[in-house]
């Protein structure tokens, strides 16, 4: 078992690459943003817990990432390969990963490090949609949906994330500043990370992430 990890501040694009790497390889997406939004659905108690944290853009507890995550491992195959989306997003989550792999023999193989200049990272968020139904990503400007308001795949709706609001993308940056961008040199300093400019098209950068992998 090895896993991928994709860093990226809020609006980098880690969602859509995931979706490309995800039709392109075996790599299994393990995506905590998309888990804690379904436990929020469900009004889980993981849900309940989560709620008041992601509507204002702050990060859940690293004892609730950590025990989501090492559940969603241990109910697949022990061989999958993992491609962590958003996760880990402190020092404290990526030492409980450490621990975790430790225990399982496993490894993270690459961190990809998606930079984008942050003054396009605000109409990026402000402009996605996502699809009710299938979670399809959309941007009104950079990629619309054939209709306006519906899904490509499966017509479903189209909404925006409560927490793409513009006062929470403000907070949810600080919040990457001070506690996620440390990461980079945690995952530096064991010569993992690669750093790809996020401007480039998606397509783009899927390449250069399958071509380090060697997928
Ligand atoms: P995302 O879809 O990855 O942008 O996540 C949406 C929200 O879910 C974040 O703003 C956090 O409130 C929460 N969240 C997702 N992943 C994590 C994580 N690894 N650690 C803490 N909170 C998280």
């Amino acid at each position: 078992m090895r896993a991928i990890i994709l860093l990226g501040g809020p609006g980098a694009g880690k969602g859509t690459l995931s979706e490309i790497l995800t039709r392109k390889t075996d790599y299994l997406h393990i995506s905590t943003g998309d888990m804690l939004r379904e436990a929020v659905r469900s009004a889980s108690l993981v849900g309940q817990a989560a709620k008041s944290f992601m509507e204002s853009g702050s990060l859940v507890p690293d004892s609730v990432i950590l025990d989501i995550v090492e559940e969603r491992i241990d109910s697949g195959d022990p061989q999958a390969h993992f491609m962590f989306d958003g996760f880990p997003r402190t020092i404290g989550q990526a030492e409980g990963l450490d621990s975790i792999f430790v225990r399982k023999n496993a490894r993270v193989s690459n961190v990809f490090n998606l930079t984008v200049p942050r003054e396009i990272l605000i109409p990026r968020l402000t402009g996605r949609r996502v699809c009710k139904s299938c979670g399809a990503v959309y941007h009104l400007i950079n990629k619309p949906p054939k209709n306006p308001g519906r899904c490509d795949i499966d017509n479903g709706e189209l909404l925006q994330r409560t927490d793409d609001s513009e006062a929470t993308i403000l907070n949810r940056l600080l919040v990457y500043e001070n506690q996620t961008a440390p990461l980079i040199a945690y995952y530096e300093n064991r010569g993992l990370i690669r750093h790809i400019a996020a401007t480039q098209t998606p397509d783009q950068i899927a390449n250069i992430v399958l071509g380090f992998i060697g997928a």
